[in-house]
């Protein structure tokens, strides 16, 4: 089997797995790529220019003429058209905006060849909800990272807080993270689920650390036993 060299990372929000993806790919040198960064960059971007959400009524022209860049420097995660979205991305309306826009097919369509364009070289740390199922289904190395609904909507309402989001209650947060869990899952293209060959790692009881050593130990495993170099 060819494999590709991409350790992919997916689990459903606030399960902590953009941290841990972020710490990993750190920890081995590697290129870590979000996915939920670029889906987030759509949405704000399409709500501020009031682009309607209809593929025949600007939305295709609006994607097609786009220049989104990723990991353009440690300030600009992500841009669009030249504006630096890094920071406004993680605002409490885009959440719910980015899995609105991450049903319509043409814009999963887009990212996909745009993921796997940008992990064509190096071997990379990739997170999101379908890096493993769809995106790259012979990633040499997979995890599907999850947490309990009240442990990763105390941690979502911590990142609120901290981003000065100080209005947000934790019942509210309970309520957007169920149904953006819902949504995610039941979506017809590409629902968040877990591979069948993805290690399952539940964060609910486990500190940042030994989450990172777990993933840390499988992924130079697996490297070592497909024969690609990662450190
Ligand atoms: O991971 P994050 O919470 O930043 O992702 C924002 C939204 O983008 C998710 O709720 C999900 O709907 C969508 N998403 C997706 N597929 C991915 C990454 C994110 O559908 N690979």
């Amino acid at each position: 089997m060819e494999y590709s060299k991409v350790i992919a990372i997916d689990g459903p929000s606030g399960s902590g797995k953009s941290t841990i993806a972020k710490k990993l790919a750190r920890s081995l040198n590697l290129l870590y790529i979000d996915t939920g960064a670029m889906f987030r960059a759509i949405a704000y971007q399409v709500n501020e220019e009031g682009i309607e959400l209809n593929w025949s009524m600007g939305l295709g022209d609006f994607i097609s003429s786009m220049d989104m860049q990723y990991g353009l420097s440690d300030e600009c995660l992500i841009s669009i058209n030249g504006h630096n979205l890094t920071d406004k991305i993680r605002e409490h309306h885009v959440s719910k905006l980015a899995s609105i826009i991450s049903q319509i097919p043409e814009i999963r369509s887009y990212l996909l060849d745009y993921q796997r364009n940008l992990a064509k070289n190096d071997v990379c740390v990739m997170e999101g909800r379908d890096i493993g199922t769809v995106v790259f289904p012979n990633a040499f190395c997979k995890f599907f990272v999850t947490a309990s609904v009240e442990v990763r909507s105390k941690r979502r309402l911590e990142q609120l807080v901290e981003s000065g989001d100080e209005n947000v209650t934790l019942s509210q947060v309970m309520k957007d993270v169920e149904k953006r869990d819902k949504s995610d899952m039941s979506r017809d293209v590409a629902p968040l689920k877990q591979a069948s060959d993805a290690k399952l790692v539940d964060t609910s009881s486990m500190n940042i650390e030994s989450v990172l050593e777990e993933l840390k130990l499988g992924a130079l495993n697996k490297a070592q036993e497909v024969g690609i170099t990662i450190q």
